[in-house]
């Protein structure tokens, strides 16, 4: 081992030893609200979301999720904690009295069951969501109608950027 600077000095010396080999490679995705309309994947009318860290080693999905004009996001269920951070307009939970805007974060305990719906009068809404595990799809009595885990998340990313021109492996980088 060479010579020790003093600790004062050290501060700003880089780590200076090999990460854990089975470390998984870093994501940095600049611009993430993207320039080109073509990476927002359509989910149905009114709703798109941009994948940023597809999780399938643990089970979990970040992205942000794109509501235009008095669109809605069919009511679903989550078993496990979602945290959301509202970059652009306003949206509220049909089950709940708040409205989550601009600047907001938002926690959603697990056993929550919502309905996520953008008012006539924004234009549109942008939210950073962390989804954990899954969620699933009811009717207004909890019973299933269908479900998205990261697994769903990331064939709906190849088929749409595969048919849009990006190629189906486009969404790769976001996949860890
Ligand atoms: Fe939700």
């Amino acid at each position: 081992m060479p010579p020790q600077p003093e600790a004062k000095d050290q501060e700003r010396i880089p780590y200076q030893l090999p990460f854990p080999k089975e470390a998984d490679r870093e994501i940095v995705v600049p611009g993430v609200i993207p320039d080109d309309p073509k990476v927002w994947v359509p989910q149905k009318e009114n709703v798109f979301f941009r994948p940023l860290c597809l999780n399938a080693s643990q089970g979990y999905w970040m992205n942000l999720l794109r509501v235009t004009r008095a669109g809605l996001l069919t009511r679903h269920r989550h078993p496990q904690p979602v945290h959301g951070y509202v970059l652009k307009g306003r949206w509220h939970y049909l089950e709940h009295d708040w409205v989550a805007e601009a600047g907001s974060y938002v926690y959603e305990p697990p056993g929550e069951t919502h309905t996520l719906v953008v008012p006539e009068d924004c234009a549109e809404m942008i939210t950073y969501f962390q989804v954990n595990g899954v969620m699933i799809y009811v009717d207004p009595w909890g019973r299933q109608t269908g479900y998205e885990d990261v697994f769903t998340k990331i064939e709906m990313c190849r088929k749409h950027y595969a048919e849009v021109g990006l190629g189906a492996d486009y969404v790769d980088r976001f996949i860890r």
